[in-house]
């Protein structure tokens, strides 16, 4: 009988989940990783092995699986059929946003839970469904314990000067300022990268997270002091349907000459701009790629661009850097994405072997480039299950 840590990560219309083997000496392997996508539309379970092989794939109706409590049961009852012999001894989650002072994973007492719902109103569109997560394990497996992981968590090592706005200070104390995310993932590639290429793990890193959400880091020997993401996860770089950084005197000319609502500018800042708003094809890089569309062009070469703009912004934050690093989606997966942003990036010294960028790394530069590149794939999840093992004392 082994013990398996569960990890969820929750979304307006989709529970992801992976559960790990807790082994020996806190070694963790994913067993099984899926989604149910689709909730209040068409809700739909997607689970694979821990040899990539199909162990699930379900549809249901809205009334079978109407919420993220029912999708909670979907996973059991598919996790307790196929790991009758796994005992689960934790929860992980991730939640987005821990506010300006958690820099560390949390265990989750009601206290807490009355804490991070603070948080709802710096991240409306995630962290309630986040914390639904967590009732809903609370009320099936109310002795279970659970640990909330925060994406703004790495970043809380930033000097306030790299946390701040222009706007008047007591803004900022009311909690207007730079928070960062995607940071289990550049957590992930800062723990692994002492393994993988210890000459740079102490060094000053530049971490590309370029997924349908895409932000950069510095990192200075293993901690943040500096991001592309601000107050939300709308900053910085172009993504799949986000626009990144803007102007804000767009938003109020948006809302005063062209009359538009709040929500009217929210959904079109979170889902209908970005690489889908300047092709006009879609959000996923593959279809832009293959696409002869100049709109689809354009937008390749403007999510490049912004990349390039703040990577050097970035290397002025660390007093220049010593290895450059993509990862997530795009960054894994895109040799193309990669040589044109390692082009543009050849006055940092970075100076691209093109076979090994072909074959997907892990080290994409020549044995001469001043600055290395690297592919690192990320793996938040298993952060998190490393995270609620620490936390629980596995
Ligand atoms: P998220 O976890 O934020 O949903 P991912 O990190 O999974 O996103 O990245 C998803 C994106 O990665 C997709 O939208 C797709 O555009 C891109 N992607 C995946 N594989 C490739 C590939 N081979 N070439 C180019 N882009 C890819």
């Amino acid at each position: 009988m082994g013990n398996g840590i569960l990890v969820l990560n929750a979304g307006s219309s989709s529970l992801k989940f992976s559960i790990f083997n807790v082994g020996a000496a806190s070694l963790l392997s994913a067993m099984a990783v899926g989604q149910i996508e689709g909730l209040g539309t068409a809700p739909r379970l997607k689970a694979k092995g821990a040899d990539g092989s199909v162990i699930a794939d379900e549809q249901w109706t809205t009334s079978e699986v109407a919420n993220h409590g029912q999708a909670l049961q979907a996973i059991a009852t598919l996790l307790r059929a196929r790991f009758s012999g796994q005992e689960l001894v934790g929860v992980g989650h991730r939640v987005v946003h821990g506010g300006p002072d958690y820099s560390a994973p949390l265990l989750l007492t009601p206290q807490a839970m009355e804490m991070l719902a603070t948080f709802v109103p710096l991240a409306p569109l995630h962290q309630p469904h986040n914390l639904a997560a967590i009732r809903a394990v609370a009320e099936a497996r109310p002795e279970l314990p659970q640990v909330a992981c925060f994406d703004t968590a790495f970043h809380r090592t930033q000097e306030t000067v790299a946390q701040l706005y222009g706007l008047p200070y007591e803004y900022y104390e009311r909690g207007i300022r730079r928070y960062g995310f995607h940071g289990l993932s550049y957590e992930y590639i800062a723990a692994t990268l002492p393994e993988l290429a210890p000459e740079i793990a102490s060094g000053r890193v530049i971490v590309a997270h370029l997924g349908s959400g895409a932000s950069m880091c510095a990192i200075d020997n293993g901690r943040s002091v500096g991001s592309s993401m601000g107050f939300t996860a709308l900053d910085g770089l172009l993504m799949g349907t986000r626009p990144g950084n803007l102007d804000p005197g767009i938003i109020l000319y948006l809302l005063q000459q062209e009359g538009m609502s709040a929500r009217d500018v929210e959904s079109m800042l979170y889902k209908r701009s970005g690489l889908l708003g300047l092709s006009g094809i879609g959000n996923d890089m593959r279809v832009l790629q293959e696409s002869d569309s100049p709109r689809a062009r354009l937008a390749i070469d403007h999510f490049v661009y912004r990349i390039s703009r703040e990577l050097g912004g970035l290397a002025a934050v660390l007093g220049g850097i010593d290895a450059f690093v993509f990862t997530a989606g795009i960054g894994e997966n895109s040799a193309y994405i990669r040589r044109l942003v390692c082009e543009k990036a050849k006055w940092l010294g970075i100076d691209l072997d093109p076979a090994a960028n072909e074959q997907g790394g892990p080290r994409i530069s020549s044995v001469d480039s001043k600055v290395s590149a690297w592919v690192v794939p990320t793996n938040e999840e298993l952060m998190i299950a490393r995270h609620t093992c620490q936390v629980l004392g596995l």
